[in-house]
């Protein structure tokens, strides 16, 4: 029976010494960090699920591509290994690709990163997919039987995600805190200019009720009441019928984190729903102080009006999780400050701090590419979120670094910590959910 080994490069990643010291000692990020190393890479778990029964599968997690990772995977003698990686493992991955190449092994690379740069992927790889992977998949593996694999695979058109298949959760194998990924959409109908995620694969698409409804099922096969994480970009900026799917949600008996914008605040039934279903906290992403996204649609609004919406989210009982990007044109060292206070004072349950970074594929990297602002010493793997990767436009790299890590001391602290606790307790108090 021929075998293919699927590895995805998971786990977040800090380039810059003094902010991975800052960050592992820092209780609120390092929390955040933790659970997003425990997801579970849905696209090739779904990948594995439409591969047929003549074939076996194993999967293979990791943060990072060492030598006893090359020789379990060659331990299987697999027939083709796919390897999925974001910009900032991409490196690691082709570093992987290159080794089990070198012993005779075919690999197959995909996700947004190879989708955007499929030339440079197809120098450490026999075949690049460049968009979905579902429907091109069986192709592949035709191929890979046959020893004549191509050096790109490229849908010929939008993949329908109600021919989704349930992902192989059960490839997960024991874990010690389960959580799992369930995406329900792909893409966003917004296009803010920074975004990586929002058309790179296509068209904004909605799954079915039906298929999620499988997948809640096989989830809850293995825990009857799971941890999810919505593997979506913006949950309800579609048009579907939200009450059946967090109905199905809520029959689940999960408990949930998901991506929206805040404009869910603005939607009183929605929220009442969104409670009742499980949902813990939702992220949302207030962006830039300084800097309006072009892009960013309906999404543009007032601080007044965003932070009145999140309070109506808190209020119906789920945290929300201000986002905010770091280091666009018109950041300084006094906006840094203004950051600051904002966040400390604002009555967000919880926060994310990331740096602005121009992922390939998206109108910012073209942008900054034209004014020759790109930092050419500064590969793929800096593309973390948490390193600098262009010039400022009013400050130095050295004044952002700082003013990043100083930001992130700031916000992170052990008393703002403490507080954002205490209040998302309290906020939790107030969901039906979660009091009984
Ligand atoms: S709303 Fe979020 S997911 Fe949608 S384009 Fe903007 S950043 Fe991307």
């Amino acid at each position: 029976m021929p075998h293919v080994a699927f590895v995805p490069l998971t786990g977040l990643r800090v380039r810059e010494a003094e902010l991975l010291d800052l960050g592992m000692s820092l209780p609120g990020l390092a929390r955040r960090a933790n659970a997003l190393a425990e997801l579970p890479a849905l696209g090739l778990l779904t990948l594995a699920g439409m591969t047929p029964a003549t074939w076996s599968c194993s999967y293979h997690d990791t943060a990072t591509a060492d030598e006893q990772l090359v020789e379990r995977v060659l331990g299987e003698s697999p027939d083709l290994v796919a390897i999925s990686a974001l910009t900032a493992s991409v490196t690691e991955a082709y570093s992987l690709s290159d080794k089990l190449r070198a012993r005779g092994i075919s690999v197959v690379l995909g996700g947004l990163h190879a989708t955007c740069e499929p030339d440079e992927a197809g120098l450490h790889c026999d075949s690049v997919v460049v968009g979905d992977g579902e429907p091109v998949w069986q192709q592949i593996l035709d191929d890979a039987t046959s020893g004549s694999v191509r050096p790109t695979y490229r849908a010929a058109s939008v993949y329908d995600l109600a021919d989704s298949p349930v992902p192989r959760f059960e490839l997960l194998g024991e874990r010690s805190r389960p959580r799992f990924t369930l995406q329900t959409e792909r893409g966003c109908p917004l296009a803010c200019d920074f975004c990586g995620a929002s058309r790179l694969l296509g068209s904004f698409r909605e799954k079915p009720v039906a298929n999620i409804r499988d997948e809640l099922a096989a989830i809850n096969q293995i825990d009857p009441s799971p941890w999810l994480e919505l593997a979506d970009d913006n949950t309800f900026a579609g048009g579907r019928d939200t009450e059946l799917l967090l109905s199905t949600i809520e029959s689940a008996n999960a408990r949930f984190f998901t991506e929206a914008d805040w404009r869910i605040g603005e939607r009183p039934e929605l929220l009442k729903q969104l409670a009742a279903s499980g949902c813990v906290q939702v992220l949302l992403g207030i962006e830039s102080l300084v800097f309006r996204y072009p892009g960013m649609g309906p999404k543009q609004s007032e601080f007044q009006r965003i932070m009145t919406a999140v309070d109506a989210i808190q209020d119906a009982g789920i945290v929300a999780n201000g986002c905010f990007i770091v280091g666009a044109d018109g950041e300084t060292d006094e906006s840094l400050d203004r950051l600051i206070k904002f966040i400390l004072n604002s009555r967000l349950g919880e926060v994310q701090i990331t740096l602005q970074t121009p992922f390939p594929g998206t109108a910012l990297r073209r942008k900054l590419s034209i004014d020759g602002r790109l930092l050419a010493d500064r590969d793929w793997s800096h593309y973390t979120l948490f390193d600098v990767t262009y010039r400022p436009d009013q400050i130095s790299v050295k004044q952002l670094e700082r003013g990043f890590r100083r930001v992130i001391r700031a916000v992170f602290d052990s008393a703002a910590n403490k507080k954002r606790g205490e209040l998302r307790k309290s906020i939790w108090r107030k969901n039906p959910r979660f009091r009984t």
